[in-house]
């Protein structure tokens, strides 16, 4: 494949082709490598991604050539660094569906963009006695700002349950929805247990009695195609580093007419338009809400990274890991003595699991051992893993570059570990 160059968005965005899984890997050099003198098994997508040549290739491009401040100078290198950084801002617009270029914030990634709308339009509507409505399945990033806001505000966090397959228990999340509720905040898809949220249901819900709603879509960005328009979500965030693209970038959508009410997050240069001692004014959108000397070498790799995912197409992406998700679910359930952590019936990407009487740690040794990457812990969601009654689970997540063969390989490490600890 090749890149479109930083200065133009890509125009074969949609074509679509047959998905072959083996020219795709091609293009990830750190997939091809000995670990532990075995070839490397990549299933830990889901806590970060591989990167594509295209990527790489990218970056090193910008540094190489184009790179200098952004925004402020009037000399070449500053105007083609702006061009390159805006550009990217177009493919992030495009990518996620959104109206316009002004609804999209660049930010350090997920974490970054629900701390800011809880900073900011958080603070600024929520007060004593109000909720904040979320899910048991949260990321700690999808909990932990909110606990913090609640704290200040004398407000209430409030969590929708889950069913034993990791589902939402949409009865019980509809009931919670009431009159103190002044934003609904979840995953479009869990990292924990993959679970896919019904989440074009739960904005109508919300939004029929006037909630504006905040989709974390650190684990959708990769798998999915969005549509903020569609969906019709209030807040959408993605992460930079989850989706083939570098870490340390991401990217916060808010729908025009809440952001341009919002007050401004952090405070510095680029975010003001005149600043005295006496009154300082903020710059237009999205500027105000990006203070400072931004990542613009990882704007610029985040929109390479769009190019890419782009030419291989969001749906096929989806089909093809859909495939592989199946099979390697049936694949796991096969194992003896596996129980699966997650099984709804609308998943993307991850196959958690336990494995009787062997400790997910221990799981993780011996895989690595034998070359191949999973994660385990509690994948910063300590509230799902308790909803369960596990302190902790393997994970092997799924990403475009996967194949049945690693889904194999996999399997028969677990006869290892199994004859082992066994
Ligand atoms: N939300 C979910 C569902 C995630 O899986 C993650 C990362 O694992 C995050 C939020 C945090 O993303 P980041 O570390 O890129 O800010």
């Amino acid at each position: 494949m090749t890149v479109s160059s930083n200065a133009e968005i890509s125009t074969s965005s949609l074509s679509k082709r047959d998905f072959d899984v083996e020219r795709v890997r091609g293009d990830f050099p750190g997939l091809h490598q000995m670990v532990h003198e075995k070839p490397l098994v990549y299933l830990d997508s889901a806590a970060s991604a591989q990167k594509p040549q295209q990527v790489i290739d990218a970056l090193s491009h910008f540094y190489a050539h184009d790179y200098a401040n952004i925004h402020r100078g009037v000399h070449e290198l500053s105007q083609r660094a702006t061009k390159a950084y805006e550009n990217a801002r177009l493919k992030v617009q495009r990518f996620m569906g959104a109206r316009s270029e002004r609804e999209i914030i660049f930010l350090r990634g997920t974490t970054e963009g629900i701390n800011l709308v809880a900073q900011t339009y958080g603070r600024a509507n929520v007060s004593e006695g109000d909720e904040v409505l979320i899910t048991t399945m949260e990321h700690h990033s999808n909990i932990v700002p909110w606990q913090m806001l609640c704290e200040e505000k004398g407000a209430r966090l409030v969590v929708g349950p889950i069913d034993d397959r990791g589902e939402l228990d949409m009865d019980a999340f509809e009931e919670l929805i009431g009159p103190r509720t002044k934003l609904v905040a979840l995953g479009h898809v869990s990292n924990a247990l993959g679970t896919i949220n019904p989440v074009k249901e739960i904005i109508e819900l919300a939004h029929e009695r006037g909630i504006p709603v905040l989709l974390d879509g650190a684990q959708a960005a990769p798998h999915i195609s969005l549509d903020v328009v569609d969906l019709d979500c209030d807040f959408y965030t993605i992460s930079g580093h989850k989706m083939f693209g570098p870490s340390g970038i991401g990217a916060l959508y808010v729908r025009e007419s809440i952001l341009e009410k919002m007050p401004p997050y952090q405070g510095g240069g680029d975010m003001i338009s005149s600043v005295s001692f006496e009154k300082t004014t903020y710059n237009r959108l999205p500027f105000r809400f990006e203070a400072g000397t931004p990542n613009i070498a990882g704007a610029v790799g985040l929109g390479a990274a769009i190019d890419y995912l782009n030419e291989l197409g969001m749906e096929s992406i989806a089909a093809y890991e859909e495939e592989l998700l199946d099979y390697g679910t049936e694949a796991l359930r096969a194992v003896p003595g596996l129980r699966m952590i997650g099984e709804a019936s609308n998943k993307a990407s991850v196959l958690s699991f336990v494995l009787e009487g062997i400790h997910p740690h221990d799981i993780g040794t011996i895989l690595d051992q034998e070359g191949i990457a999973v994660r385990t812990g509690h994948h910063c969601a300590q509230p799902v893993m308790d909803r369960f009654g596990l302190a902790a689970t393997a994970r092997a997540s799924l990403a475009l570059y996967n194949t049945r063969g690693d889904i194999d390989r996999l399997i028969h490490a677990l006869e290892t570990v199994r004859k082992v600890f066994g």
